[in-house]
């Protein structure tokens, strides 16, 4: 089944707050539901990819436990509105992510990055 890989915070999770205390705190973003369920019956394979995966961010298991139990508060089911929750890259045909910039050319890129100033952010700490 073709792959498409669909970001969690700020995608699904509405992530109004951004990483806040680390908690999943918000609703889903309207429509997630419906859609991820959509592409399902349409035959795609949903990976949720997420970087609270990532070790940095507390334990792999307490993170992976909380979003699953998230979803499933939400009504998203396993094999009905997503197959894999994940912080691997899978071999996606499409990558639906709030902080992605489609690659034109390397110049559009820094253009486009000019939003993010590295002194923006603080150090070690998840954005
Ligand atoms: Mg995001």
């Amino acid at each position: 089944m073709p792959i498409i890989s669909v970001d969690l915070d700020g995608v699904i999770h509405q992530y109004s707050k951004k990483y806040h205390d680390g908690t999943m705190y918000d609703p889903p973003i309207h429509g997630a539901k419906e859609s991820l369920a959509s592409l399902t019956a349409d035959g795609f394979e949903i990976h949720i990819v997420t970087a609270r995966l990532w070790p940095g961010h507390g334990t792999a298991e307490q993170q992976r436990r909380q979003i699953e139990q998230w979803l499933h508060q939400h009504g998203f089911i396993k094999g009905t509105h997503y197959h894999e929750l994940t912080n691997n890259k899978p071999p996606a045909i499409a990558y639906i992510d709030d902080r992605a910039i489609e690659f034109q050319s390397w110049e559009q890129v820094s253009n486009q990055l000019m939003r993010f100033p590295p002194s923006s952010y603080e150090p070690g700490k998840p954005a």
